[in-house]
Order: C-alpha cells, then sequence, then structure tokens
C-alpha cells in the first residue's frame, strides 16, 4: 500500500511533527499544521501567523504549499455544502473533497460539469492549481467555480464573485492570497456516463485522427507508456450510448486500470455499463489509492491545435521518457479566463507523466520534455514537478503581472509567500 496523506498521514504527523505532502517527496518545512475547528478559529490563526500556507489535501508534487511558518488545513471546518434555491449553484467549505461533494450532489440530484482523476483531493486545493479531466467541451474545474471567500492575511473574511474585476485571479491562487474558507460551484441536473476502455490504438490513427479521437465523446484520455508506436489504452466516458469501435482499436474484454497490471479494482466501472457521473468521470475510486501511489508526476498544457506536433515532439524522446516512466495519459481541456490557468485563452491539450518515485532520474527528462515542448507554448500544472524559469512562466501567462499585483493587495507583507511563489512571481 502506497503512503498516504489522509487522516492517519495527518496524526502520524502531529505525533512526530514531520509533515509530508500524499507522494512523500516534499517534507514540509513547517512548524506545524493547524486544522481550526471554526471559521473564527481560522481567522485568528492567519491574523496571528507570521509565515502561513493553505493545505489542501497534499496531493501536489512540489513545494508550492510549502511554509517555514504555519500550515492551515480547513479540513476540520463544518463541511458545508448547500444547494441555492434556483439548483443552479452549490456552496461548499474549503475542506470538502471532490468526492464527498459529488455523492451528495448525486444524492440530491445534481452534477459538476466535470472531474479530475481522483476524487480524493479538496475542491480549494485542486481549483487553487487548475485542476482538470477530461473533454474538449470541458473547461478545467477551476472554470466552473463563480465566487470564492479568502480568509486574508489579517484575518478579513473577502468575497469575490465573477462581477469583481478581480475574480479571475482568485480562482487559481495557488494559495497565494489567503485560505479559502469556502466556495461556489455551477451545478446542473444529474447525468449518467459510462465508460469503455480501448486497447492498442495504432499510433498512424491517433496522429491522423487527433482531433476527431478526443472529440469523440463527452471525456476521451488516452494511455501511453511510450514504448512503442500505440496508445496502450483510451478511457471514452459517455454521455449517451457508449462507441463500439474507436479507429481499429480492440475494445478490452474486462476491467481494467490505466497502469500496466495495476489492480482494475481501485478504477471506476467500464464495459459500457451506464451509472452516476461521479462513478465514471474520475478513473479512481475514492475507497482505492488512485494512481500508482509510488510516484510523481508532471503535466504540460499546449494549444489543441499543436497537439499533434507536440505528440511528436515528445514520440522523438520516447526513449528517454519510458525507463523513468510508469504511464503517461493525453487529456482535451476547454479554454477558460482564468489569469493562471493553465488552459487560460486556449483550448488545450495536456500531456501527463506519472514518473516513477526518482526524482533525481526524472528531473532530467522533465527538463528535455520542456525544451521539446517550449516551440509549443507548454505550460506546466502548478501543482506538480516542472523546472519552467520564471521568467518563462512570465511569458507563459501574460496576466502573471497582475496577479502578482493582486497578492501585494490581498497580502502586502507575503506571509502567504514561500520560496516555490518568489520564484513564479519574481
Ligand atoms: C494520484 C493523483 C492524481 C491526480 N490527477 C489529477 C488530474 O486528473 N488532473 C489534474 O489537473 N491534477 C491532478 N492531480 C494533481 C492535483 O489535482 C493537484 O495537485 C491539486 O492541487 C491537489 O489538491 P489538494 O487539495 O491536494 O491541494 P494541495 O496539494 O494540498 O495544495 C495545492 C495548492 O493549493 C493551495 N490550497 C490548498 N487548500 C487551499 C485553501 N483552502 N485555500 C487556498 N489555497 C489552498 C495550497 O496552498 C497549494 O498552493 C493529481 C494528483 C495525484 C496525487
Amino acid at each position: 500500500m502506497s503512503r498516504r496523506w489522509d487522516a492517519l498521514g495527518a496524526l502520524v504527523g502531529r505525533l512526530t511533527g514531520v509533515i509530508t505532502n500524499w507522494a512523500g517527496n516534499v517534507t514540509y518545512s513547517a512548524r506545524g499544521l493547524h486544522r481550526p475547528a471554526t471559521l473564527d478559529e481560522l481567522r485568528e490563526l492567519v491574523a496571528r501567523a507570521e509565515r502561513v500556507r493553505p493545505l489542501g489535501t497534499g496531493h501536489s508534487f512540489n513545494r508550492l504549499a510549502d511554509t517555514p511558518g504555519e500550515l492551515i488545513s480547513p479540513a476540520a471546518l463544518p463541511a458545508l455544502m448547500e444547494i441555492d434555491s434556483a439548483g443552479a449553484r452549490v456552496r461548499v467549505s474549503g475542506g470538502v473533497r471532490y468526492g464527498e461533494l459529488s455523492r451528495y450532489l448525486w444524492t440530491q440530484g445534481y452534477a459538476l460539469r466535470n472531474l479530475a482523476s481522483l476524487p480524493h483531493i479538496s475542491v480549494a486545493g485542486a481549483v487553487s492549481t487548475g485542476t482538470h479531466g477530461s473533454g474538449v467541451g470541458n473547461r478545467s474545474l477551476s472554470a466552473e467555480v463563480t465566487a470564492v471567500e479568502l480568509v486574508t492575511a489579517d484575518g478579513s473574511l473577502v468575497e469575490l464573485s465573477e462581477k469583481d474585476d478581480r475574480f479571475p485571479g482568485a480562482v487559481v491562487a495557488l494559495g497565494a492570497l489567503g485560505v479559502v474558507s469556502s466556495l461556489t460551484l455551477r451545478v446542473s441536473p444529474a447525468y449518467e456516463v459510462s465508460q469503455t476502455v480501448f486497447e492498442k490504438l495504432p499510433g498512424s490513427q491517433a496522429r491522423a485522427h487527433f482531433a476527431e479521437i478526443m472529440g469523440s465523446a463527452y471525456s476521451v484520455s488516452l494511455f501511453t507508456s511510450w514504448t512503442g508506436v500505440d496508445v496502450d489504452q483510451v478511457w471514452v466516458k459517455s454521455v449517451g450510448a457508449p462507441p463500439t469501435e474507436l479507429f481499429d482499436a480492440v475494445r478490452a474484454d474486462g476491467p481494467r486500470h490505466p497502469l500496466p497490471g495495476g489492480p482494475a479494482e481501485w478504477c471506476t466501472p467500464q464495459l459500457g455499463v451506464p451509472g452516476p457521473w461521479h462513478e465514471r468521470l474520475p478513473h479512481f475510486r475514492l475507497e482505492f489509492t488512485p494512481s500508482h501511489g509510488d510516484e510523481l508526476q508532471s503535466e504540460f498544457f499546449v494549444p489543441a491545435d499543436r497537439a499533434v506536433e507536440a505528440l511528436d515532439a515528445l514520440a522523438a524522446i520516447r526513449e528517454q521518457i519510458a525507463p523513468v516512466l510508469l504511464i503517461s495519459e493525453v487529456r482535451a481541456i476547454a479554454a477558460d479566463d482564468l489569469w493562471l490557468s493553465p488552459c487560460s485563452g486556449r483550448d488545450s491539450v495536456a500531456f501527463h507523466f506519472t514518473w516513477k518515485p526518482d526524482a533525481a532520474a526524472v528531473q532530467p527528462v522533465v527538463a528535455q520534455i520542456e525544451d521539446r515542448l517550449a516551440p509549443y507554448a507548454a505550460r506546466p500544472h502548478w501543482g506538480k514537478v516542472y523546472g519552467t524559469r520564471p521568467e518563462r512562466l512570465a511569458e507563459l501567462y501574460p496576466r502573471l503581472g497582475d496577479f502578482a499585483a493582486l497578492t501585494r493587495d490581498l497580502d502586502p507583507r507575503g506571509k502567504f509567500r514561500n520560496d516555490h511563489l518568489d520564484a513564479v512571481l519574481g
């Protein structure tokens, strides 16, 4: 079983003073982890602290959430999940995980537009890094937020909604503006999804019909180990009738895990059987370890219309990628207008890498990937392993300067800053 950052991890952290992220590759340098039980307690903690960072469920793979001061998790705040009278929005407290929210919404007859590969992550932490699922018509999870309530550096409670000019800077905010105490998300009537896995999609077909394949269903993911030219698996999530064929790929004859030989029971139901949206849109089930468990991850977003070129660029270094890789996933995400969203202003295709847990071996390969993808203006996932330099980030995110100004406005003394953010913001 993997190292997990969950209730047990938090308890071990309290007893030993060692707090790590879910993957175990980051030991936070914080003096302590606080889990306030009320909003007033949260406000007082933030106001009193010299240096502070919000922590979600710790599923990020870099030092973004780190601080030499205090870590604050909103997980013990009263778990608010409140659907508005029009049935168009749900308000949730910052510590709620997507898995819990989804189950609640389903019981009430509602749904979210999309989910990430795992339901284990907190809503506030996920939207803070631009977390996404797949689907050419689906934007990132962050783009479904309509308001955020923040506890800012002096302990004030600030609500920013879509009407506010600062709102597009305040959702994918990397924890730099304050602790998100609650958020409001768009909801729709509940719907059913079926999931069908295809195997051995010929590489020539994937290349020739890339946009058609990615747009062939509500959500499509390609999985490749980069060991050959074919795509190992295609996960097709359909609203309505599932596909019976896919460009010479073979329909899987049983449930699969995206990692070769991985336990299929950790994954959501497949074989085209329809069921609740939240039991099909993530790949992994809340009760089990998502993905592999002992791993690192990186992900890079390119404009959708350059995706095949980017695919070719990565294929050219497959011999460097494959030895340190567990599996790679390719997804499509629709454009949004959030300042720091990796999909800001452009329909995107994201190339994801689940690495073996060997940072020293992975780092040089990540550098090669960044080098190869540079002509396609590849933006890194904020919560994963990357080496993109600050001056390059400023080119990739035209609104980064506005975001830095917003952080100075809401956090003039830099209480929420850390070394990682300093490198991002310059
Ligand atoms: C197995 C696995 C699968 C993954 N699959 C996907 C995927 O399908 N798609 C994808 O895009 N990403 C994926 N990720 C990455 C993950 O979604 C992001 O790293 C996400 O930010 C993790 O959420 P978290 O709650 O663990 O946040 P954390 O890692 O705890 O924190 C991330 C950032 O959010 C900030 N933050 C956390 N809580 C708050 C708060 N209450 N207020 C303000 N800021 C806050 C932190 O300060 C930090 O900057 C995956 C990660 C893992 C481990």
